[in-house]
């Protein structure tokens, strides 16, 4: 039987990080950073539907901060289908991931992606439209030192000794939390997905009055991602399409 002990925990100001917080204020109309709100798209991109024809609904976006490695300066996108809540399984589990698999992701359940989320540095402003389902929220990026927890084992020759995970807080940049076995993908375009930004489980984005409660979720007045799944986005950085994040889920 494997023992893990944590170490120490080890502070790593060279890793820029910053903790995502949503202090309940409703999304000015301009507002970049929002749970809900006005989606800021890229270029030649209209508001993402489901393979099913409903249009998806904001998560959230963000402005990633210009000191996270690769993808400073770049706004991230997270839609999900309002009717579809459930996690996305790689049918094969492999590293390598399949060509547009940001639309046909061969995933266990679906025909298709019931979510979209995007990156992308173009000079576009806020959608005329407000996301319906879920209320408005600014959210505020907050930088925090990175904290390194390195696990060590007492088993000689465990795979897992060494393994190292950050703060486990809703956050952009630093060291994922790995709640289970850490996973890595590789894009389409051949290179090496980064981890760009990570959920814990159950975040709620809470919906507007009146709005149809989401399918399989725990909560009347809220929505959530995959599930409720701790969420970890693994983005291309050659930017080599705008959709090219890829959700890991664990729980
Ligand atoms: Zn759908
Ligand atoms: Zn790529």
């Amino acid at each position: 039987m494997t023992v893990f002990e944590p170490s120490s925990e080890i502070r790593r100001p060279d890793l820029p990080m910053y903790l995502v917080e949503n202090p309940y204020l409703r999304a000015r109309p301009g507002s970049r950073n929002t749970f809900g709100g006005r989606p800021i798209l890229p270029k030649g991109e209209d508001w993402p539907e489901c393979y099913c024809g409903e249009r998806m609904a904001l998560f959230f976006q963000l402005d990633v901060p210009p000191d996270i490695p690769r993808f400073g300066g770049d706004h991230l996108l997270v839609f999900q289908c309002p009717v579809h809540n459930d996690a996305a399984c790689l049918k094969s589990g492999e590293e390598q991931l399949p060509e547009r698999y940001w639309e046909k992701p061969r995933i266990w359940g679906h025909p298709g992606a019931f979510w979209r989320i995007m990156l992308h540095r173009d000079p576009t402003g806020p959608a005329e439209a407000e996301e319906p389902r879920l209320l408005g929220r600014e959210l505020v990026l907050r930088s925090e030192c990175e904290t390194e927890t390195v696990w060590r084992t007492t088993t000689p020759g465990d795979p897992y000794a060494g393994l190292s995970v950050g703060r486990g807080e809703f956050k952009v940049g630093g060291l994922p939390r790995w709640q289970q076995d850490p996973e890595s993908h590789r894009c389409a375009c051949g290179a090496e997905m980064l981890f760009l930004c990570g959920l814990p489980e159950d975040v709620e984005f809470e919906s507007r009055p009146g709005q149809p409660e989401q399918p399989d979720s725990s909560y009347s007045y809220a929505y959530v991602l995959f599930l409720g799944n701790a969420l970890y986005l693994l983005a291309c950085p050659e930017h080599c399409h705008p959709a090219a994040v890829w959700p890991v889920l664990q729980h």
